[in-house]
């Protein structure tokens, strides 16, 4: 028997549509890149969003067009998420941080229509304007009265679009499962894979995010994202924030600690999210300045593995929480983040910091298992470790135009393959052990990689550090131990080898290490483990 109740789609307009009728003069600051601080309200965007949607439609955006950005966390960025969605249009923000033939790919494969670009990426566009096709339209995110001198062929100003148009605009009624946005990942082989996004995932994920053991976010928060738009949506955030009418904060192109922390302080920001690098930089600038920020409640740190250090200093020299998070773009991106359960208040510090550590705990929405090599669930003991599968409402279900690249994506009960090697404990904390392409595979068993580039790290004498599984006749695999050596320091191989005795077991000890001057990363800064692998692929183990 099918139950009574209405039937009323999921829409990201449903969710502006609220913070501008029933949070109308809450605020959304940005840091412009033309310099000074704007403000405006939820009403004021709502409204601006409208004219633009009618301008989308002057440019001849259809529903089921891709429409790009190439910008910074603000509200002209924020106007377009809406209008272009609420037009049944997809907005698909593009990283600029890429490299350009990468950019280049992203914008012919998703067959972007028209794209908006800030002040500060307009040469990113010029330096790839000759690999893409000729009737894309370009917007320029910003007045008239600072229009650069582009190469750019009919460049257009944004607010020059935008100003003479109609306040309202009559938004078509869409099938929740629309597309919605869509968002390329780096990965660290092949081409970058689009995931696409609908108005439902959406919606349920920003109500993912704002329960209380996510991030609560409420109508009492002050919201700074520093992850950036480009980034799996600001991982949701400008969303949430306005269907829970929390003020929202952009910072623009400043990313410094300086200049993270004065928006901070000045607009009493209570929930600000960001990967460690960003952390760290504020961490230094408050510590070197002997600055405190009494509004700040919680820091959300995702993206990468959150070290100890920065949750103490933020503990105990801001007094707010540093909540680890665990996510990718194809999960939208929340899987996990840390939070206290009901049995957990009575544990000391240290043994909380044990978890704080973990990537965190399941949100609801999102299931989750550790399989074997045969794809066999792992029991989740804190020990056992396999790769982390995931299923929910606001996970991809394959990528954009890619059947390649979704063919091995899933398994046969539909969870999506994360690539990520994990445990998970008896309280449901998962800690990430490696990336499973990265996970040495020896005599059957695996070594994580992660591991034992942290206690290489821990060596004064290192500044940075890979470990890589190489083939070996007897052993399938053994780790090779890379490093770069900290400025005017050194330190012998053996003396590295020897550092791992009592620290893991002896199986797992790297057969040799190699010294070199630097190591390969990818756009995002990720060690670019495949670049190492070719590089020592004609290395042979002395005992091989
Ligand atoms: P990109 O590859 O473009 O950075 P994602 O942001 O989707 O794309 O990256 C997701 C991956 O980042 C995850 O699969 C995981 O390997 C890593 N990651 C995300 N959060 C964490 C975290 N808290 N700790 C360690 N690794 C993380």
């Amino acid at each position: 028997m099918l139950g009574k109740m209405m039937d009323m789609p999921l829409s990201i307009t449903s969710m502006i549509k609220h913070a501008a009728r029933f949070h109308s003069d809450t605020e959304i600051v940005s840091r412009t890149i033309e310099g000074p601080i704007h403000r405006y309200t939820y009403a004021d965007s709502y409204q601006r969003i409208q004219k633009l949607a009618h301008a989308l439609v002057e440019l001849g955006v259809q529903p089921g067009d891709r429409v790009a950005t190439l910008a910074w966390n603000s509200y002209r960025h924020f106007e377009l998420y809406f209008a272009i969605s609420g037009l049944g249009a997809v907005c698909h923000t593009i990283n600029p941080r890429l490299f350009g033939d990468q950019i280049s790919y992203i914008i012919n494969h998703a067959q972007d229509k028209v794209i908006f670009v800030d002040l500060s990426f307009v040469p990113v566009l010029e330096g790839v304007v000759d690999q893409i096709g000729d009737d894309v339209e370009f917007v320029i995110m910003t007045d008239p009265d600072h229009m650069p001198e582009s190469k750019l062929d009919d460049v257009q100003c944004y607010e020059d679009l935008v100003t003479d148009q109609p306040d309202h605009y009559d938004w078509p009624e869409l099938e929740e499962n629309t597309a919605s946005s869509l968002c390329y990942s780096s990965g660290t082989t092949g081409n970058p894979k689009g995931v696409l996004y609908t108005h439902r995932s959406t919606v349920l994920h920003a109500m993912g995010i704002c329960a209380a053991d996510t991030m609560a976010i409420s109508g009492r928060d002050a919201v700074l994202p520093v992850v950036p738009m480009f980034h799996v949506n600001a991982w949701g955030i400008p969303y949430a924030a306005a269907m829970s009418g929390a003020k929202l904060v952009f910072p623009g192109a400043g990313m410094d600690g300086a200049s993270v922390f004065e928006l901070l302080e000045q607009e009493d920001v209570t929930l600000t999210a960001g990967v460690p690098t960003v952390w760290l930089l504020l961490q230094q600038y408050f510590q070197a300045e002997n600055k405190t920020l009494p509004h700040l409640e919680r820091v959300i740190v995702g993206g990468a593995a959150l070290p100890a250090s920065i949750i103490e200093a933020f503990e105990q020299d801001l007094g707010c929480k540093c909540l680890h998070a665990w996510g990718m773009t194809e999960m939208s991106p929340i899987g996990t983040i840390f939070h206290m359960k009901g049995d957990m208040k009575d544990m000391t510090s240290e043994q909380l910091m044990a978890y704080k550590v973990k990537q965190g705990h399941p949100v609801y929405g999102v299931e989750m298992k550790i399989v074997n090599d045969d794809d066999e669930a792992l029991p989740h003991n804190g020990q056992d470790f396999g790769e982390l599968l995931v299923r929910g409402p606001w996970i991809t279900s394959g990528y954009f135009e890619d059947d390649e690249a979704s063919a091995g994506s899933f398994d046969a009960e539909g969870y999506f393959r994360t690539g990520d090697v994990c445990t998970i404990d008896d309280r449901g904390f998962m800690q990430i052990v490696d990336r499973s392409k990265d996970v040495i595979k020896s005599g059957g068993e695996w070594i994580s990689s992660i591991d034992l580039e942290n206690i290489a790290v821990g060596h004064e004498a290192i500044a940075e550090a890979a470990v890589i599984g190489l083939s070996h006749p007897k052993w399938d695999e053994r780790p090779l131990l890379i490093c770069v050596k900290a400025e005017g320091a050194d330190v012998a191989a053996e003396d590295m080898l020897a550092m791992y005795k009592g620290k893991v077991a002896d199986w797992w000890i790297p057969n040799e290490v190699a010294f070199v001057d630097e190591l390969p990363h990818t756009a995002t800064g990720k060690l670019l483990k495949t670049a190492l692998r070719k590089q020592f692929s004609d290395h042979t183990f002395s005992d091989a």
